[in-house]
C-alpha cells in the first residue's frame, strides 16, 4: 500500500483468478484460452505481481471462457463455486482484494439467483459479464430480466471478451486475442448501444476491458449513424458521443500513446482505468505497465495520477480502500 493519503491508490480492474477446478473445469490443454497459456495462477503470485507492479488493489475477474460452456446445471454449480472462493480471497485480504462476480449467463433464472448471492451474502463488488455467452451478447432483449436487476442494484459491471461464436472467426490462423477479442468487444458494446441497454440501465457503471477493443476508434461511424437516424430509438438513446464519455474503459493491453489520446479525446481520460490482465499478459509487461502509463507523453502529471489506478467512480461503498479512492478523487 502507498500509506500516503495524498496518493491515490493504484487499482487494477483487469486482473484474473484462475482456481484449479475452473481450469479443470473449462480449460482445452491444447486450446489455451485466447491462445496464451497463463503461468498457473495462486493467491501468493497475484500479490507478489501486484507488489513488483506497484498495484495496491486488485479486483478480481474470471477470465474466458466464463462458466457457461454448454450445460446450464454445471454452469450454476461452477458460478457458485468461483464466487465463493472470490468472497474467501477478498475477506482474506480485503485490503488488497476486490473482487467481481460471475453470472451463468444466459440462464437468466440462475443468473438472477446467483446475483442476488453474489450481492447480499457474498458482498461481492458487482459482476464480470462476457461479451457474449455462447452466442448470446449482452444487448439481447432475453437478458432484460437480468439487466432490470443490475440497474435496480446500481452495480459495477465490468465486461470482458469472449471468443465470437462464429467459426470462420477463428480459420484465420490467429490467436483469438489479436482480433477476436477485440472485435467481440465492438459487437457488444454496439449492440448494447443500439439496442438501448445502456439507455435503460442509467445508473449501471459499466467497465469494457482492453479500452473497450477498437470501438473508440469507430467514435466516427457511429457519430454518422446518429446524424442519419436510421437505427430506432435514438431519442431514448441519446448521443453515442455521450455514452462513449459514460462508460469505463481499461489499460489492459491496451496502455500505448495512440491509444491513450483517442481515449482523451472520445471517452475523457476521468473514464480510463487501470487494468493488466494479470496472468495472461507476460508478467515483465505486465509489471512494467503502471510506469509506461505514468511516463506517457500523452498525459499530464494529474491525469497520469488518474490513470494509474485512482478509480473514481465506479467503486463506492462497501470496500474501504475504494471509499477512500472516491474521496481522493472528487
Ligand atoms: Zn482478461
Amino acid at each position: 500500500m502507498t500509506g500516503n493519503p495524498d496518493e491515490s491508490l493504484t487499482i487494477d480492474t483487469h486482473h484474473h483468478i484462475l482456481p484449479d477446478f475452473f481450469w479443470q473445469a473449462t480449460e482445452n490443454a491444447h486450446a489455451p484460452v485466447g491462445g496464451l497459456a497463463p503461468l498457473r495462477w495462486s493467491k501468493e503470485a497475484s500479490i507478489s505481481f501486484m507488489d513488483d507492479a506497484g498495484i495496491d488493489v486488485a479486483v478480481v475477474s474470471l477470465s474466458t471462457p466464463g462458466v457457461h460452456t454448454g450445460d446450464s446445471a454445471k454452469a450454476r454449480a461452477l458460478a457458485r463455486r468461483c464466487n465463493e472462493f472470490s468472497a474467501e480471497l477478498v475477506h482474506a485480504k480485503p485490503d488488497r482484494f476486490g473482487g467481481f462476480a460471475c453470472l451463468p449467463l444466459p440462464d437468466v433464472d440462475a443468473s438472477l439467483e446467483e446475483l442476488s448471492y453474489a450481492l447480499d451474502v457474498l458482498g461481492l463488488d458487482g459482476f464480470v459479464l462476457f461479451t457474449n455467452s455462447n452466442g448470446v451478447y449482452l444487448g439481447d432483449p432475453v437478458l432484460e430480466p437480468v439487466f432490470e436487476e443490475l440497474e435496480r442494484r446500481r452495480t459495477v459491471v465490468y465486461v470482458h471478451p469472449n471468443p465470437s461464436p462464429n467459426a470462420v472467426a477463428h480459420s484465420l490462423g490467429l490467436p483469438d486475442n489479436l482480433l477476436d477479442f477485440p472485435t467481440d468487444t465492438n459487437r457488444a458494446v454496439a449492440q448494447m448501444h443500439y439496442a438501448n441497454r445502456f439507455a435503460r440501465t442509467p445508473s449501471v457503471k459499466y467497465i469494457f476491458s482492453h479500452a473497450g477493443g477498437s470501438i473508440p476508434h469507430l467514435a466516427a461511424r457511429f457519430a454518422i449513424i446518429d446524424e442519419m437516424g436510421f437505427i430506432a430509438g435514438g431519442e431514448q438513446r441519446g448521443a453515442a458521443a455521450d455514452m462513449f464519455r459514460r462508460i469505463y474503459w481499461d489499460t489492459a493491453l491496451a496502455a500505448s500513446d495512440p491509444v491513450l489520446r483517442m481515449l482523451r479525446d472520445v471517452a475523457g481520460i476521468n473514464q480510463v482505468l487501470y487494468g493488466t490482465d494479470f496472468p495472461y499478459l507476460r508478467r515483465d509487461l505486465a509489471v512494467s505497465s503502471k510506469q509506461r502509463i505514468l511516463q506517457s507523453s500523452e498525459l499530464n502529471d494529474s491525469e497520469g495520477r488518474h490513470s494509474r489506478g485512482q478509480c473514481v467512480t465506479p467503486f463506492s461503498a462497501p470496500i474501504p480502500s475504494f471509499a477512500r479512492c472516491d474521496l481522493e478523487g472528487k
